[in-house]
């Protein structure tokens, strides 16, 4: 049975104290689970910090981003070869990165490479804005990031791959997708591995919703056919929502496996 995959975007919020203490809470709080992931994605400068924190039977780290150059002349960056030991996961493609940043999908598929060459695994981010959605593109949109983010990737690469279905409307909005349309979304994604890769690989890629994630909703999207697992943002911020939120995520498994 695949882990149920929990992970909290702190995106750009938090110093090193407050993020410490956000750790401290969430330590205390969540319990140890053997099939259950809990990711915690802080800022680049918290990482370092939080790794020695943290219980790593109970968290593991993803950066929110990084270079796809290993070393060189690039001031600003940090390369996924410097985050090697330090995180098991790497966001890529975001769309605050691509639509804030203008990452290309180009950029994305260099990423994807350079995360699987140093060993982390990537958390590839795909999704519609609203246009697309209401132009019936979905589906399109959705098989176009996939395919050019995995060209060049091996079968056993791909099959620890997480891949995370966030429309971009429902991004930090409050305004979140329908578990129908998660399922969906979920199914095209899927699909466009299987066109790569085979059913078997796809089935055993791990596939997240996120979008305005709270724990009122939850359970909903984690019992969506499908859906491994839930990318949290803002309610990752509130160490009580995102205990409810990994909560909820025990509840759903264990009923699971009483079936
Ligand atoms: C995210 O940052 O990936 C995200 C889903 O944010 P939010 O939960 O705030 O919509």
């Amino acid at each position: 049975m695949k882990k149920i995959l929990i992970a909290g975007n702190w995106k750009m919020n938090l110093n090193v104290s407050e993020a410490s203490l956000l750790t401290k809470r969430l330590q205390d709080r969540i319990a140890l689970h053997k099939d259950i992931e809990v990711v915690l994605i802080p800022s680049m400068l918290d990482l370092q910090p939080i790794s020695l924190q943290i219980d790593r039977r109970k968290f593991k780290l993803a950066a929110q981003n990084a270079y796809h150059k290993d070393s060189g002349a690039f001031t600003g960056e940090v390369s996924f070869s410097m985050l090697r030991d330090l995180v098991s996961y790497c966001l890529i493609g975001h769309s605050e990165r691509r639509h804030i940043f203008n990452e290309t999908l180009e950029e994305v598929q260099e990423k994807v490479a350079a995360s699987f060459r140093n060993g982390i695994t990537p958390i590839l981010c795909v999704g519609e804005t609203k246009t697309e959605r209401i132009n019936k593109e979905t589906n399109q949109v959705l098989e176009d990031q996939m395919q050019s983010a995995l060209a060049n990737i091996t079968a056993s690469e791909i099959e620890s791959l997480v891949v995370a279905y966030e429309p971009v409307w429902a991004i930090g909005t409050g305004d979140f997708a329908t578990p129908d349309q998660a399922v969906a979304a979920v199914r095209t994604i899927r699909q466009s591995i299987a066109s790569l890769y085979g059913n078997a690989v796809s089935k055993n890629v791990r596939v997240l919703y996120g979008g305005s994630v709270n724990p009122d909703i939850a359970s909903d999207f984690l019992k969506a056919e499908g859906v491994d697992g839930l990318l949290v943002g803002g309610a990752s911020l509130n160490y009580a929502q995102f205990t409810d939120i990994v909560d909820a995520a025990f509840e759903v498994h264990h009923d699971l496996e009483k079936r």
